[in-house]
């Protein structure tokens, strides 16, 4: 346990993002009171309706725009063998280094990849380009002494303590364990899952069987996962629990480069269709494969730190059901009775093939409060004044409407309470009558409230309000029998699963 909670801020933009996150209710350090626990974090009052509403759209696109795909919600913990089978006992871990004066403990891999980027920052891109491939040559032939080498050569120094005085470079399994049962001679040895995906694949025949699923079909699910992160850093963007929203989709062998293409080009679409520009979204093909991997991609994210993954596509070829199979004795094949023209016979059983999508939700949502995140001067001369605001596509704003009557007398606030009263069924709305309508626009401004409703005398005697649009702050008056329809046009979940 570290003992503070450092701003993982890389630059002015983040850290301002990051106290925006708190100031507003979005994201707290855990456990704060105590001085935090290193990359934990809570979501507040808005945090958790945006994080909410980006699950839900993706669970929607998943599994309502797709007749083939269901969902599921599988355990955290899991069978210890599960792990065994899809390598992450043997093989999910890091290389990492101790500083045996600061104690501090890095990623060793990271150091190298930090000292070439200096090496580029200084105009030396043959030499840093040369380290990381030197890098790259020594993880991929498990040489540890060879990345400790590099460390001392490079003579890369601690940046807490200054000085080389290194630990051995060792592999630091990622994962968290702990024990169940209640006799510590009987308990065993259980781990915090760090993956959604496994869940999928050990439950791929109850669900193909009860649900009389044919190939090809997908399994969607959203849940937390954990790492024992040894870099955590940059926020939301690397924690140690944290959530995944995975999509494996199971196929018949020999079809995986149409599937990976089709489900690379819808994702995108999806992250498009939330809000993000395309300009601030790219592919990065992996030049290293996973052993398991016959094709692999990013969708990566241009956060304030620098383009990183968000999403990552992978096709999974037969490992993990075929893996589960050999270490369970249990049959994970299905029987295709389709007819494969080039012999005129049922194609037979198979181990299905998969290709995964996989996104964290985290990510995600710092992807989606980072764009957002907007500043703004509006005004000339004197009157000239800088805003903030929350430029969220008004469907995944945690408010979509404020009702705010604009002052607290003369019968206002009973009508406001009517309007929102009327409205909390079917749309997230708030009432406000604190402080002048100014501040209230402001705060809501800073949440990212697509819609602020007034009420004013007008409206006693008409029946209209006014509507204050958060980005363009242009104001329209309409019937209150329209405001219904109005917001929800806006703001339903079809106006981004239909660009999906
Ligand atoms: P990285 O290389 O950044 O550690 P990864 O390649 O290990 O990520 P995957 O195992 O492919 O990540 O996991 C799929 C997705 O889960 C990632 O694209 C990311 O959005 C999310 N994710 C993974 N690790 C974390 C983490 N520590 N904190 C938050 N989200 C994470």
């Amino acid at each position: 346990m570290e003992n503070k909670v450092v701003a993982p801020a890389e630059n002015g933009l983040m850290k301002k993002i990051v106290s925006h996150a708190k100031e507003y209710g979005f994201v707290f350090p855990s456990s704060e009171i105590y001085d935090g626990l290193q990359a934990v974090y809570d979501y507040g009052q808005m945090g958790v309706e945006l994080k909410n509403n980006i699950k839900t759209v993706w669970y929607k696109a998943m599994t309502q725009l797709n007749d083939n795909i269901v969902g599921i919600d599988a355990a955290i913990f899991m069978h210890p063998l599960t792990w065994k089978a899809s390598g992450h006992i043997d093989g999910f871990s890091d290389p990492m280094i101790d500083n045996k004066d600061s104690k501090k403990r890095y990623r060793a891999d990271v150091l190298v990849e930090e000292r070439a980027a200096q090496m580029e920052a200084a105009g030396k891109k043959d030499e840093a380009d040369a380290l990381v491939k030197k890098l790259a040559r020594l993880l991929e032939a498990d040489d540890l002494k060879g990345v400790q080498d590099l460390i001392t050569n490079e003579k890369i120094t601690c940046p807490v303590s200054g000085t080389a005085n290194w630990t051995e470079v060792r592999q630091f399994n990622l994962m968290f364990s702990t024990q169940v049962g209640s006799v510590a001679e009987d308990a065993s040895t259980i781990y915090l899952r760090p993956e959604t995906a496994q869940g999928i694949f050990v439950n791929f025949l109850n669900v193909q069987k009860t649900g009389r699923m044919k190939i090809p079909f997908g399994i969607a699910q959203i849940g937390k996962a954990f790492r024992n992160e040894i870099v955590a850093r940059q926020f939301t963007f690397r924690m140690r629990e944290f959530e995944q929203m995975e999509m494996q989709f199971f196929i018949r062998p020999g079809t995986e480069m149409e599937w990976y293409k089709k489900w690379k080009e819808s994702r995108l679409n999806w992250h498009k269709a939330i809000g993000l520009p395309a300009e601030k979204l790219k592919f990065h093909d992996h030049e290293k494969l996973a052993h398991y991997a016959n094709a692999a991609v990013d969708i990566e994210f241009e956060f304030p730190f620098g383009f990183k993954e968000m999403e990552g596509i992978h096709s999974r070829t037969d490992f993990d059901l075929g893996n589960h199979q050999e270490l369970s004795k249990k049959k994970q094949q299905y029987f295709d009775n389709d007819i494969d023209e080039a012999t005129g016979k049922p194609y037979g059983n198979y181990v299905p093939y998969v290709v995964e999508t996989s996104v964290g939700a985290d990510r995600c949502f710092l992807a989606v409060l980072c764009n957002a995140y907007t500043e703004e001067v509006t005004g000339e001369g004197e009157n000239q004044k800088e805003r903030v605001y929350l430029k969220l596509h008004p469907t995944l704003a945690p408010i979509k409407a404020a009702i705010l009557p604009i002052t607290k007398k003369d019968g206002l606030p009973e009508k406001a309470m009517e309007i929102y009263n009327e409205l909390k069924y079917d749309i997230k709305v708030t009432y406000e009558d604190k402080d002048s309508i100014g501040k209230r626009y402001t705060r809501n401004d800073l949440i990212g409230t697509p819609f602020c409703i007034a009420v004013d005398h007008q409206t006693l005697e008409d029946n209209t309000v006014t509507i204050r649009h958060r980005d363009s702050m242009e104001q329209e008056r309409v019937p209150i029998s329209e405001l219904r329809l109005k917001i929800r046009k806006e703001t339903s979940w079809r106006t981004i699963l239909e660009k999906v």
